[in-house]
């Protein structure tokens, strides 16, 4: 496809505003696009490489700016090209306002080159050549370049597969003088465009394509041109995360083509997402919910072949990659995810987890640290001196051959168990990097995975419905974090009880009251959230205050007040006060405040109405 007629499709869909509309002109483009279907289902939306492929043209504004600049004529520098950003707002109607008829006199010595602009783009060696070509076709555009109208006719002859090409061998531009490559490059390409296209191009490179074609659009002009239901089309962008591709089965093949469109080693997928929510409301909704800890670290997406070829992305590390929520390629910053693929990992497999930083004695570090490592092109090794991360995987989308994406959430657990499992035969327990998942009806359960989570240095719990398959991309109820604390009251503890085991010589289970007046009115009870090391200071803080006991039971005398987060306030004959927080939690001992400070019936009531 000519890129004039891209770019002329392009503008029709920019300037209609009707959803339906624009479905219709992209499918109708889609339609039309022959054999470079895959290019234009990409360039449509603004990319020049599958959503999946972390490959970047890593081209900065200045870069851009310079080879229009340089196409525009030999009296416009880049600061003139920033000088029109200023006044016009976006790069492409900059690009649209130059008159590049320049390349008539480019496009004679390219001819006389033999090669057109692929002269610019084959012969990397020869830019004083070019130089002159610009030059000497500039002698005639002094005028044209500080006249603003559309003018610009271009070749005609550039091909949206002429610019992917470019576009990506420019990408793959590295070392030193790089950047003037690319500069000449893309001076190659704007010095045959006409305004229009330059227009396209400018957006299409800086990645500010904004002509309202999202992937739903797309997803919906794929199913409309090729006439297959939307359903498949969505599945197999989820798998491949690849327009072109999805596109061109489409067409070629169909549904059953669709259909086959499987995950593959080495295409990352996009990972499923959290809300926010409370035990409460994943208790009602799925009767039963897993629970697992949930880590303070980056999300990683593991992909492990020990028979692969490498990989569509070449990495030197053969057949292992480890992707990042972005679907970016990090696996060469992280030697520790690769070293447990080795370790643990026998057949193909897809594993989504975070990984956490760590300290000597393996317990996490906040998530600070691991950005110290996440992203690391250079000095890795040093960096892994001064931080280590470790891997938790919690969930399985292949494994050995089958994609589990359907499956659920508690089947693609199994699989990863029994993945990890694989090598030498462990308890699930033993392998590192293994979360473990709980499925329970019991509240006081969750809470107490809670707790556990809090006492080993985590975030706190994810709650998952169990049976949910696994969504890339989603961010929808079936999984959620739980809420962080509202609200969170200051209660005085009244009473406590000794625990059990190895915890028999600490106070625990606190009992929280309210002022009402100069009564003490209970609350509720908080057992949760509090480490050992933390019991021992508060038994040492509450123990002078006991005025009686009962068996493990203790009466305090009000004098310690507590602050605590909960889920939410119910009205409960269990407690005097006549309501009962839920899910309450410790945050801390309110050293600064007095009983005399602490929270009242009244604005208890006031929470619990709004
Ligand atoms: P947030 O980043 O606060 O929206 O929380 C969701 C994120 O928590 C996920 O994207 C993961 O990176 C991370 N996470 C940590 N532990 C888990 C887990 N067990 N299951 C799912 N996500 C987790």
């Amino acid at each position: 496809m000519e890129f004039a007629t891209f770019a002329d499709r392009a503008a029709t869909i920019e300037a209609e505003s009707a959803d339906l509309e624009i479905v219709a002109h992209v499918r109708d483009l889609l339609a039309e696009a022959g054999d470079d279907l895959p290019i234009v289902a990409r360039f449509v939306q603004g990319r020049v490489f599958p959503a999946w492929d972390s490959t970047t043209l890593d081209i900065g504004p200045n870069t851009c700016y310079e080879a229009i600049a340089r196409a525009a004529g030999t009296n416009v520098d880049a600061d003139d090209v920033e000088e029109r950003l200023a006044d016009r707002g976006e790069i492409g109607a900059v690009a649209a306002s130059y008159d590049f008829g320049g390349q008539q006199g480019l496009g004679a010595f390219m001819s006389g080159g033999g090669s057109g602009a692929g002269g610019a783009v084959d012969n990397n060696d020869d830019q004083d050549d070019r130089n002159n070509g610009g030059n000497g076709s500039n002698s005639g555009n002094d005028s044209n370049s500080s006249n603003d109208s559309n003018s610009s006719n271009g070749t005609g002859d550039l091909t949206v597969r002429e610019i992917n090409d470019t576009l990506t061998d420019l990408a793959a531009a590295e070392g030193s003088g790089s950047q003037d490559r690319k500069v000449d490059l893309l001076f190659g390409l704007f010095n045959r465009c006409s305004s229009d296209e330059a227009r396209y191009l400018a957006r299409l490179v800086l990645s500010e394509m904004r002509i309202g074609v999202g992937e739903g659009t797309v997803r919906d002009a794929i199913a409309e041109a090729f006439e297959v239901p939307q359903e498949p089309v969505e599945r197999a962008l989820q798998v491949s995360n690849d327009y072109g591709q999805v596109a061109e089965t489409a067409r070629e093949d169909g549904v059953d083509g669709l259909d086959e469109i499987d995950l593959e080693i080495g295409r990352p997928v996009q990972a499923m997402l959290a809300q926010a929510g409370t035990v409460t409301d994943a208790l009602e909704e799925w009767d039963e919910a897993a629970v697992e800890w949930k880590y303070d670290g980056a999300r990683i997406q593991l992909h492990y072949d020990p028979a692969g070829p490498g990989g569509p992305d070449g990495d030197s590390n053969g057949e292992t990659h480890v992707f990042s929520r972005n679907m970016e390629a990090v696996t060469d910053a992280l030697p520790e995810v690769v070293e447990f693929a080795d370790e643990h990992l026998d057949g193909p497999a897809i594993l989504d987890g975070e990984v956490v930083a760590i300290d000597d004695d393996g317990n996490p570090l906040p998530f600070q640290e691991v950005l110290k490592r996440f992203r690391r092109k250079h000095d890795v090794a040093k960096a892994r001196e001064n931080v280590s991360v470790r891997p938790v995987f919690f969930d399985c989308l292949h494994a050995d051959g089958d994609d589990l994406l359907e499956e659920p959430l508690v089947e693609r657990h199994n699989q990863l168990e029994s993945v990890l499992a694989m090598g030498p035969q462990q308890e699930p327990e033993e392998i590192d990097g293994f979360s473990l998942l709980w499925v329970t009806d019991n509240p006081d359960e969750i809470e107490a995975v809670d707790a556990d989570a809090l006492e080993a240095g985590h975030e706190g719990i994810m709650l998952k419905n169990p049976d949910s398959a696994y969504s890339p991309g989603r961010r929808g109820k079936n999984w959620q974090k739980r809420k962080p604390d509202v609200e969170t009251l200051d209660c005085v503890v009244t009473g406590a009880e000794w625990g059990e085991g190895r915890r028999a010589t600490f106070l625990g289970t606190f009992e929280l009251s309210v002022r009402d007046g100069d009564d003490l009115e209970t609350v509720g009870k908080v057992a949760t959230g509090i480490t050992d090391e933390k019991l021992e200071e508060l038994t040492e803080l509450l123990e002078p205050h006991i005025v009686a006991e009962d068996g493990t039971a203790v009466e305090l005398e009000p004098a310690v007040v507590f602050e605590v987060g909960y889920e939410e306030i119910q009205t409960s004959p269990t407690y005097s006060s006549g309501y009962a927080l839920r899910f309450p939690r410790f945050l801390g001992v309110r050293y600064d405040k007095d009983t005399a400070g602490a929270e009242t019936l009244e604005r208890l009531e006031t929470l619990f109405e709004s």
